[in-house]
């Protein structure tokens, strides 16, 4: 991770298009830890760099009959580090209930691959506490806390993704306000207390220093703006910095 204090993560999500431009971007990734999409994992690995890879997602068991699925131990074997797990596309565009999502977080474990765990309410109505608590509990039901404890946990507000229509990053001071809610889950139910959270939505060059200034937001999640050269340059820099 070079020398910097804070984690970035970049999430390309299913950009770009062809494996000359993933080449291009994740040159320019130096220090970040990158999730390209599957197909470009082995290409990038080749090259020398001070990049990490992640993937995107991974099977949710080792049985073999998942058609279209890439399993724990190819990931592994290939050399990828880290794997997002439960990403709100896939919670709610793809319709991914927990209960896969926690399949899927026991099998990156077993597989001694770092999981990043998405967590994020789809709407900051007046149940959003409730349905945090829920979503973490449910998210990590059965793990111990040595488990839990290796874990990234990103908060990420789906209203906040960039994709989202009208969306806006969430500020500060409220991310904090959700990052205690699933500490406070996290230390109650599973007797974890030193989690290292991370912040994800609608991150930009310039807004990502008012969010790592906060001593309990240990990094970014990264999406669109990961996949524009001069921006996540950019934000590489001003991270490097804080
Ligand atoms: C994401 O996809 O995890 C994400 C945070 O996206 P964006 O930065 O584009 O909001």
């Amino acid at each position: 991770m070079g020398s910097m204090k804070k984690i970035v993560i970049a999430n390309w999500k299913m950009n770009p298009q062809t494996l000359v431009e993933a080449k291009d971007l994740f040159r320019v990734s130096t220090g970040a830890i990158v999730c390209p999409p599957f197909i470009y994992l082995e290409e990038l690995l080749k090259i020398k760099s001070a990049v990490i890879l992640g993937a995107q997602d991974i099977a949710l068991s080792d049985e073999p009959g998942q058609t279209g699925e890439v399993s724990g131990g190819m990931l592994r074997q290939l050399g990828v580090k880290y794997v997002i797990i439960g990403h709100s596309d896939r919670r709610w565009k793809l319709g991914e209930l927990d209960e896969i999502v926690n399949k899927k977080l026991k099998t990156a474990l077993v597989h001694e691959l770092i999981p990043i765990v998405c967590i994020g309410e789809k709407s900051r109505d007046s149940n959003f506490q409730s349905f945090l608590q829920n979503q973490v509990l449910a998210t990590f039901a059965g793990l111990t806390a040595e488990q839990v404890e290796k874990c990234l946990v990103a908060y990420e507000p789906v209203w906040a993704i960039s994709t989202t229509p009208g969306a806006n990053p969430d500020t500060p001071e409220s991310a904090l306000e959700s990052i205690r809610i699933i500490q406070s889950v996290l230390s109650s139910k599973f007797q974890v207390l030193n989690s290292k959270f991370l912040y994800g939505g609608s991150v930009t060059s310039s807004n990502v220093s008012d969010f790592l200034v906060k001593d309990k937001i240990s990094g970014v999640l990264v999406g669109v703006a990961s996949t524009n050269k001069e921006e996540f340059k950019k934000i590489i820099d001003i991270v490097s910095n804080v």
